[in-house]
């Protein structure tokens, strides 16, 4: 089972819920937010094995191009330049198709690896951690997202994905069996959870929604929901408590009272499940 905890905007509360919920119920974690992983620092697992992330680019040989210019005309992403002395490759733009080797007429194009990233995998106590971690600089995180995805195994596995719907957040949600959905009860809040629920029914994905930072008087996420049909999973009350446990860098679990909630959140999650 791979539940993906997204959110249409950063700062919503992601990886709090992410990594509260993999403690509490015990599942594994995987770092989906490649550009910004900090679910490590909540659970703090002890990194047992990094292995780097590499990307298969051209490389040409000069002696051997006849400086016809194929390779650049069908690459789509402008990877290639055409100089009247050679080839150009601009490494971050390509998108490793393969393309051009294929139409080059005198083989002049072969294939080299490019480091991109790093995958960090790890323990805490029963649980399982691995994050992604794209090099600065990076523009391309589908690749290391991919490869950590194939990394989870039969485990319950909360996979926190990065903020917003680009095609990092589709990598991470394909093929996972339910998504959470992290808002909060602002009208950016709102704006942002309908762009997330638009890509997981798109995807279709069944989902529920956590309103963080709850407060009493706001009701605008419940309404929202109870229009629209959808299943409220459980709301993380607006409290000073978070902060503080935030701050320092602990679960919030830690607190009875939220540790409450997140159970509950957790059973609900997997009594969907059994009922899909
Ligand atoms: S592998 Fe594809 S993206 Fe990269 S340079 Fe060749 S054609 Fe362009
Ligand atoms: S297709 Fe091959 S021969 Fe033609 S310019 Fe590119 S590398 Fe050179």
């Amino acid at each position: 089972m791979k539940i993906a905890v997204l959110s249409g905007k950063g700062g919503t509360g992601k990886t709090t819920v992410s990594t509260n919920l993999a403690k509490v119920m015990n599942w594994d974690y995987v770092d989906c937010d490649v550009e910004e992983p900090n679910g490590f620092i909540f659970l703090k697992p002890n990194v047992l094995k990094t292995k780097k992330v590499n990307v298969p680019i051209p490389k040409i040989d000069d002696e051997k191009c006849i400086n016809c210019k194929k390779c650049v005309e069908i690459c789509q992403f402008n990877a290639l330049a055409g100089t009247n002395t050679g080839i150009i490759l601009f490494e971050k733009l390509c998108h490793s198709c393969g393309a051009c080797e294929l139409v080059c007429p005198v083989d002049a194009i072969t294939e080299e690896e490019r480091s991109i990233g790093k995958i960090d995998i790890g323990q805490s106590e029963d649980i399982k951690c691995m994050r992604g971690v794209l090099d600065v600089g990076e523009p391309m995180a589908v690749p290391i997202i991919k490869e950590l995805k194939s990394l989870i195994d039969e485990k319950p596995t909360i996979i926190d994905c990065s903020p917003g719907s680009s095609c990092s957040v589709v990598s991470a949600i394909e093929g996972v069996d339910y998504a959470v959905l992290v808002t909060e009860p602002t009208a950016f809040g709102l704006h942002d959870l309908k762009i997330a629920v638009s890509l997981v029914k798109e995807m279709k994905i069944p989902f529920g929604v956590i309103i963080n930072r709850a407060e009493e008087e706001n009701d605008l996420i419940t309404r929202y929901c109870k229009e629209e049909g959808i299943y409220l999973l459980g709301k993380i009350a607006f409290d000073r408590k978070a902060a503080v446990l935030y701050s320092q860098g602990k679960l919030l679990i830690e607190d009875e009272v939220f540790r409450k909630g997140f159970e509950e959140i957790g059973r609900k999650i997997e009594g969907v499940k059994r009922c899909n």
